[in-house]
């Protein structure tokens, strides 16, 4: 089972990743917490990324690439993932998509999270995760700007080789979970 997760901020990616995960047996694999991790433990990777993580910017790829990789090849993957937060861009599905097939011979499968801006906003300064990139608004309008200006290459990725399923994520968790489910993810 491979997955990548695609949505706006607040649309559910992380909790919808840890259903699949543990429903399917899979990892569950997301770059924000990696990169969030790193930053918590002042690593050197940490230190690199640190502001552009607060401020929701993209890390660039010369630093995200190996960190993915590493990841995905480490033991207990076997092939299969529940991506989350990655890929964001074309060029990373393309480079996914590229690592992946080589390794495994298969392709992932991208979940669309649909969810209207205001609803997104609202989601992300109610939760309080301790997140830093989540408490002011003007941050979450920078990460919906930037999730926007990339998105619909990549959903245009995933659409043109018949590996995208849509999904309305402005319902209940256990609504969505149970569309996801209930979807063709052969
Ligand atoms: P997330 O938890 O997925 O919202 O990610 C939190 C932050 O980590 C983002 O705002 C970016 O700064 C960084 N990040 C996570 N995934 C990626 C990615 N695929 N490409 C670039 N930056 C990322």
């Amino acid at each position: 089972m491979q997955i990548v997760m695609v949505g706006p901020p607040g649309a559910g990616k992380g909790t919808q990743a840890k259903k699949l995960a543990e429903h399917f047996g899979a990892p569950h694999i997301s770059t924000g917490d990696m990169l969030r991790d790193h930053v918590a433990r002042k690593s050197p990777l940490g230190l690199v990324v640190a502001d552009a993580v607060s401020k929701g910017e993209l890390v660039p790829d010369s630093i995200l690439l190996d960190m993915v990789r590493v990841r995905i090849a480490c033991a207990g993957c076997s092939g299969s993932f529940i991506l989350d937060g990655f890929p964001r861009t074309l060029f990373q599905a393309q480079w996914l998509d590229k690592h992946v097939i080589t390794e495994s011979d298969s392709a992932p499968l991208a979940i669309l999270l649909e969810l209207p801006h205001e609803e997104s906003i609202k989601r992300c300064t109610s939760r309080n995760e301790g997140r830093s990139d989540d408490t002011a608004a003007a941050i979450v309008e920078e990460r919906l700007k930037e999730y926007d200006a990339r998105v619909q290459p990549l959903v245009d990725f995933y659409e043109m080789h018949g590996r995208l399923i849509r999904i309305d994520a402005s319902r209940s968790i256990d609504d969505v979970f149970a569309l996801i489910i209930s979807a063709d993810l052969t």
